[in-house]
């Protein structure tokens, strides 16, 4: 039975783990920052170890983990924390691939310890009003454009653009991430494309469509947008009602109106959900997201595109 507060190390302390996870941990009281486990960083505020093996050699008292390394890195860490009898958060995607996923999956089962495979896009502000939305609305077709540019972004991160790296997928997932909560049904990936440039293993952009028997909805993810970032739904029920997210959850319009914009503090949200998983002794494992992000890479015609600079 774990003790509050829950006594919680980051492991991989980048630029998701800067930003977002230190900060809402530190401003829930359910969590205390015991360590950072990394391979690169200096002494900080907090005690830092090379891995977690390490932490708990030195004795430190460790409840939880939360995993932020790249998806395809996780394994260890994960048997050590499971090991350790600590709950494990896993960033998203919760691994490279959806056979991964579901090993450290198993290798908490088996230990007897809560995950917790987070989708912060699922915990953007207006994501239960789409929700409602979705719940009374048949669906017959939609778009999702997910647009931004990968050198503001994602600059220097060579694992995204390597095999397990996802490339264009590494935010086009978080769309997939909000459609897969909000109609929870098997979707059917058709007409998939995906342009890889000449000097990566991970495409830039992925264009497909997901269909049910009753409704098909168009997806084109690009990271080339050097403007602005549009991260969009736009959903037309069988009514002809239309729903549109936009921002990545933070506002949704109903029939062209705008019915709010809100803050986003979608980390605030996932640790309050670890918090209340933890208390419960439940784990929240869904990879549907990982395994339409699959099923495109299996189905897609590829073609090469001109290199990029990463
Ligand atoms: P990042 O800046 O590259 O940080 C990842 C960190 O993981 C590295 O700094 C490194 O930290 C550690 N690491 C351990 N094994 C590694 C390996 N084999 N290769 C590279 N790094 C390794 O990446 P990130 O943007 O934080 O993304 C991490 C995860 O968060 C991804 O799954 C991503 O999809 C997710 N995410 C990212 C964002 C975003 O905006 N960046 C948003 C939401 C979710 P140490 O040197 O400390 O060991």
């Amino acid at each position: 039975m774990i003790k509050f507060p829950i006594r919680i190390a980051i492991v991989g302390i980048g630029k998701i783990a800067r930003d977002q996870h230190i900060p809402a941990i530190l401003s829930n009281p359910d969590f205390e920052l015991v360590a950072l486990i990394s391979r690169s960083i200096p002494t900080t505020d907090f005690p830092v170890f090379a891995s977690l093996e390490a932490a708990f050699d030195a004795g430190v008292a460790i409840d939880a983990v939360a995993i932020c390394t790249p998806p395809s890195a996780r394994t260890a860490a994960c048997h050590a924390a499971a090991s350790h009898g600590c709950a494990i958060l896993l960033e998203k995607p919760p691994a490279g691939t959806g056979m991964e996923a579901l090993t450290l999956k198993q290798i908490a089962y088996e230990a007897g310890v809560q995950i917790f495979a987070s989708w912060h896009s699922r915990f953007a502000p207006m994501i239960e009003a789409a929700g409602e939305w979705c719940a009374s609305h048949r669906l017959q077709s939609g778009q999702i454009t997910w647009y931004e540019d990968a050198a503001k972004w994602h600059p220097g991160q060579d694992w995204l653009w390597r095999a397990g790296g996802f490339g264009v997928f590494d935010p086009g997932i978080n769309a997939l991430s909000i459609l897969s909560a909000l109609y929870p049904v098997t979707w059917q990936v058709q007409h998939a494309r995906l342009h890889v440039p000449e000097n990566v293993e991970m495409p830039v952009r992925a264009q497909f469509d997901l269909s049910t028997e009753a409704s098909t909805i168009s997806v084109d993810f690009d990271f080339r947008s050097t403007s602005t970032e549009t991260w969009s739904i736009h959903l037309v029920a069988q009514t002809g009602a239309t729903l549109d997210i936009v921002d990545g959850g933070a506002g949704v319009s109903i029939d062209g109106a705008q019915v709010a914009h809100g803050k986003s503090q979608e980390y605030a949200g996932i640790y309050r959900r670890f918090s209340e998983l933890v208390k419960m002794g439940a784990s929240d494992f869904d990879i549907s997201p990982l395994a339409i992000v699959e099923d495109v890479f299996s189905a897609a015609h590829v073609s090469h595109v001109e290199s990029i600079t990463i």
